[in-house]
């Protein structure tokens, strides 16, 4: 017997591993999800209360549990998915380490109704803190029923630590979708505080991909491009978006052996295949998923991670490339130009050594740019984005240095000049200066809006019409977060169901814009840039608004206009960037006037 050290009772030690397995409510139903799939359900229902943190539960039709195996199945390392390690290279099941089931009941109460086919009575269990508290025969249906309740009842710094039920239920969704676009063959149903705010049938996977989302704006639905590849090393197949659709709320998903998976390496190989034909700040929408020997692949993932490693990931980077490029030249309209991909391609140096792979022959028109444009004037609606060719990256890093112009005067007396109508030319003793007749009023427009969050009052303007606006179960979540600072600028709206608004006001600097178009914008460019701070959303909103309302490229603009442009734009700070890094205005020096005569 050792003087101080000893043995951590069991529902210690379960408390203390299930902070690596659950740390939130989303955590632990896709822990139970997983084990509805490799139980082999075909019907997978999930009810949430309050953002799970009061009730997660998911009924299932699989094959259940006998009452031996129902008690075994809350034990430390109990699973039925493997039983030596060897086992673990052929890993076909989600699940494999037995760990989900005993820490989830360390940390909750859990009830669990469960009854195979061939049993004419099922079990009920009954779990407190790792304690079994009761166990009996019970009348319940084929498959298994597991209430969580509580969660974290007994570890309050997790549970201080878990956000707001709409956050909650957000990563939730989040985590719904990247099981379910896996399994289209599978039926799953998501109920949340007693709505259905899910309810995906049998489909294939194209279809479950609409059906997830497809709501809004309907962007996937015949905007999706086959992709496969079939190769000794690895099978890819799955869908990627053309490139002229909306890429604002862009969606990127890979899945390997079922599993959901972020490789930034690998989306460097579908931007490099998109490279050319995207508008500056879009990115491409896809769903590829990878089959692979589970030998290829890191099988030790942690639960919660969802990194995973490759052994041939350089080789897999060029397969993915190329399939890619394929399926973008094959669907591309454009005139083919004959180019060998091999000379082209960008590789990001990888640490391994390359591995040759055979390249399909493609036909791609590199200078294809959907986003090209001819000529002014453009429909605003349209997209503010479209107005502008391809930004370069580079961009974002001028900010750090400003060069020092003395800014001309602008008063009741300067000459104005609007030039091709899109910049205003201003002379002045210290130069030529050229100012971009739309980014200067974003940027005036993108001060006042930050002012009215603050102040609350900004000027409102009723529509005659008032708009419906449908959104997905997502989007609601964030519209609801965004409530108030968009009601401080002028929107007024009331919730039609659960997922429509009536919009009745609308700031009046928005004009004629299309405001549903334009809170879609703002919803999705809030959800793109992650920013979930009141100052971060803030900002992300008062640049898409902004761009929205202002002036577009190719307006003519009054003397007087011009004016007022300037003046309020003078009344700010003047600089010379957007916070995206887009240029305002420029300045001609008499220098370099004169190095031309
Ligand atoms: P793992 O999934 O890693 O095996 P878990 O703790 O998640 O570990 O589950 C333990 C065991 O309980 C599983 O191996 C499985 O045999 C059984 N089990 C869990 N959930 C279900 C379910 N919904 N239907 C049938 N069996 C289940
Ligand atoms: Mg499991």
């Amino acid at each position: 017997m050792s003087d101080i050290i000893h043995l951590l009772p069991d529902n210690v030690a379960n408390q203390i591993a299930a902070g690596e397995v659950i740390q939130r409510p989303a955590s632990c139903l896709k822990e139970l999800v997983e084990n509805s799939l490799d139980a082999g359900a075909t019907h997978i229902r999930i009810v949430v209360l309050n953002g799970g943190r009061e009730l997660l539960q998911v009924i299932d039709n699989g094959k259940g549990m006998s009452p031996a195996d129902v008690r075994m199945a809350f034990e430390r390392h109990a699973t039925s998915k493997i039983s030596q390690a060897s086992d673990l290279f052929q890993l076909r099941t989600m699940g494999f380490r037995g760990e989900a089931l005993a820490s989830i009941c360390a940390v909750a109460h859990v009830e669990v109704y469960t009854r195979r086919p061939e049993d004419e009575m099922g079990t009920r269990l009954e779990i407190e803190g790792s304690t079994v508290v009761n166990q009996e025969f019970a009348q319940c249906p084929v498959g298994t029923n597991i209430r969580v309740k509580n969660l974290f009842y007994n570890v309050p710094a997790r549970r201080r630590f878990l956000k707001t039920d709409q956050t909650e239920l957000r990563n939730i969704i989040t985590e719904y979708h990247r099981i379910a676009l896996v399994y289209p063959q599978v039926q799953f149903t998501l109920v949340n505080n007693d709505e259905v705010i899910s309810d995906l049938p049998r489909c294939s996977t194209k279809q479950r991909i609409e059906a997830i989302f497809g709501h809004a704006s309907k962007p996937f639905t015949g905007n999706l491009v086959d992709v496969m590849a079939n190769t000794e090393l690895v099978n890819i197949h799955g869908f990627i978006g053309k490139p002229e659709m909306s890429a604002k709320n862009s969606q990127q998903y890979f899945f390997v052996n079922g599993r959901y998976m972020r490789h930034p390496y690998f989306h460097k190989a579908i931007l490099t295949a998109y490279s050319g034909l995207l508008a500056a700040d879009h990115t491409p929408s896809y769903f590829i998923y990878f089959d692979i020997q589970p030998d290829a692949i890191d099988v030790n993932i942690h639960p919660t991670k969802t990194e995973i490693k490759f052994v041939d990931e350089q080789a897999i980077f060029q397969i993915l490339l190329a399939t890619v490029r394929e399926a973008l030249g094959k669907f591309n309209i454009a005139p083919s130009l004959d180019f060998t991909l091999e000379t082209q391609i960008d590789m990001p140096a990888m640490p391994q050594q390359p591995t040759t792979i055979a390249m399909p022959r493609l036909q791609v028109d590199p200078n294809y740019n959907p986003f090209k444009q001819t000529s002014y004037p453009r429909n605003v609606s349209a997209g503010w984005e479209q107005l502008y060719p391809a930004a370069p990256v580079e961009q974002h890093a001028i900010q750090v240095e400003q060069p020092l112009f003395i800014l001309p005067e602008v008063n009741e007396q300067t000459p104005l000049i609007q030039w091709q109508n899109k910049y205003i030319l201003l002379p002045a003793e210290s130069g030529l200066m050229m100012v971009h007749q739309h980014r200067v009023h974003v940027a005036i427009l993108y001060q006042e809006l930050l002012k009215q969050f603050d102040m609350q009052q900004g000027a409102s303007q009723s529509l005659l019409f008032p708009e419906v606006l449908e959104l997905s179960y997502e989007d609601v979540l964030t519209m609801q977060s965004l409530m108030d600072d968009l009601q401080a600028i002028g929107f007024a709206m009331d919730q039609l169901s659960p997922t429509a608004f009536t919009i009745t006001a609308v700031p009046s600097q928005l004009g004629a814009v299309n405001p549903c178009e334009t809170l879609l914008q703002v919803v999705h460019q809030v959800q793109d840039t992650g920013s979930n701070a009141t100052q971060q959303w803030r900002e992300t909103m008062a640049i898409a608004l902004a761009d929205r309302m202002a002036i577009p490229m190719g307006k003519s603009l009054s003397d007087a206009e011009m004016r007022d442009l300037l003046m309020r734009f003078y009344e700010n700070q003047a600089s010379q960037y957007l916070t995206n890094g887009q240029t305002i205005f420029t300045i001609i020096t008499p220098d370099e006037v004169q190095k031309r005569f």
